[in-house]
């Protein structure tokens, strides 16, 4: 047997039939920039996630890059986020001059540790990133007060976590702002890159409309010294095809992740994924963790099982950073799960049999 590490060509069948009329469309009249349907998108997506606006961008990268600007995040500013997460959580601090600083995760979910969050605030931390990392919500009730306490700014990497809820809450609503990646592997992706600022506040949203499109307010008027950073039209039209589908298939991997749960449990050596009772997991990612990470890794590989890791060098530790001084032993619990975290196969269409396969594979090599 084959598992490959995600399979969409199920989700393709799925939506075919109706993206070709939409596409066709879009050939047809050439509006490939901003065009009626990325609008339409934009509106859509907005009211799934319980906010009053969405604005489309080019990635996941740009649209917290372009966050930042919109809240005038600037050259001196600290910004605190979890090392533990992909890299684009701190390049988008970097990018305006702004200085990342780093903390620690909780053991059990991954996500930014709380109480590691409020000793790392000085007097120039301006905001607060938490990643809702795998799919799983950030402690948004604490995050949120420590933010209120002090006057800063929370913006949600949710590049992870379309579809999520906090206290019932849709993931998207709970911050001054939250950005989303449509990178083809995420929960929702498009068929190339492409990403979405999301929020409730008037000021953000036009700050951020200018930003993505050279700083103009009319066509050659322009107020700001903006970028070139929009979703394409065409990329809309997939994604809002399969914005419909979403909850549907963020419950099928949830009754997916729930089956490597029961096939993984009491099995000595290793640690399945912890939901808590307070939010959904969408598990855009299933993470376990493992002893001899690197060698149950590549055994599962010549098993042609899709696994990958995410992410084997947090980012207090990664040579991009070495300016910011850290060494080995500055974040521990996020150097523990580093070494240990393994990700397997995950989409919604993944069947129990394949699931069967890789936890059978795992549990001979345990
Ligand atoms: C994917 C991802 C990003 C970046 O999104 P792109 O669309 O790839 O630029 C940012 N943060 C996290 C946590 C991600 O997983």
């Amino acid at each position: 047997m084959e598992v490959q590490f995600v399979d969409f060509s199920e989700q393709y069948r799925i939506i075919k039939d109706e993206i070709e009329p939409g596409l066709k469309k879009v050939f047809e009249t050439g509006n490939f920039i901003l065009g009626q349907e990325e609008k339409d998108f934009e509106s859509q997506f907005a009211q799934y996630c319980d906010s009053k606006y969405a604005v489309g961008v080019n990635s996941g990268t740009d649209a917290l890059y372009l966050a930042l600007a919109a809240l005038g995040i600037k050259e001196g500013d600290e910004v605190i986020l979890p090392t533990y997460t992909f890299i684009a959580t701190a390049l988008c601090i970097s990018y305006g001059g702004a200085k990342p600083v780093f903390v620690d995760i909780e053991p059990t979910t991954y996500n930014m540790d709380p109480k590691a969050l409020r000793k790392a605030i000085t007097p120039r931390t301006k905001a607060i990133i938490p990643v809702h990392i795998y799919g799983q919500s950030a402690n948004m009730d604490e995050i949120l007060a420590i933010a209120k306490e002090h006057q800063l700014k929370v913006i949600e990497d949710a590049a992870q976590a379309h579809g999520a809820r906090f206290n019932g809450k849709r993931i998207g609503s709970l911050g001054d702002v939250s950005c989303f990646s449509f990178y083809p592997t995420k929960a929702l992706g498009a068929f190339g890159d492409g990403g979405m600022i999301v929020t409730s506040d008037e000021k953000i949203y036009k700050n951020s409309l200018m930003l993505r499109d050279y700083g103009r307010e009319g066509r050659y008027e322009h107020k700001i010294k903006g970028y070139n950073s929009r979703l394409d039209t065409v990329q809309a039209v997939i994604l809002s095809a399969k914005l419909k589908r979403l909850d549907q298939w963020n419950e099928m991997r949830a009754k997916m992740a729930e089956y490597y749960q029961e096939e993984l449990k009491g099995v000595q050596g290793i640690t399945s994924p912890m939901a808590k009772s307070d939010r959904t997991h969408v598990y855009q990612t299933y993470a376990i963790r493992v002893k001899n990470r690197d060698k149950v890794a590549d055994a599962l590989k010549e098993k042609k099982i899709g696994v990958l890791i995410h992410y084997p060098i947090p980012l207090h530790l990664q040579e991009a950073y070495k300016e910011l001084g850290h060494k080995r032993g500055d974040f521990p619990v996020s150097e523990q799960v580093s070494s240990e975290i393994l990700s397997l196969p995950m989409f919604p269409h993944i069947t129990k049999e394949q699931i069967r396969y890789v936890c059978n594979s795992l549990k001979a090599l345990v």
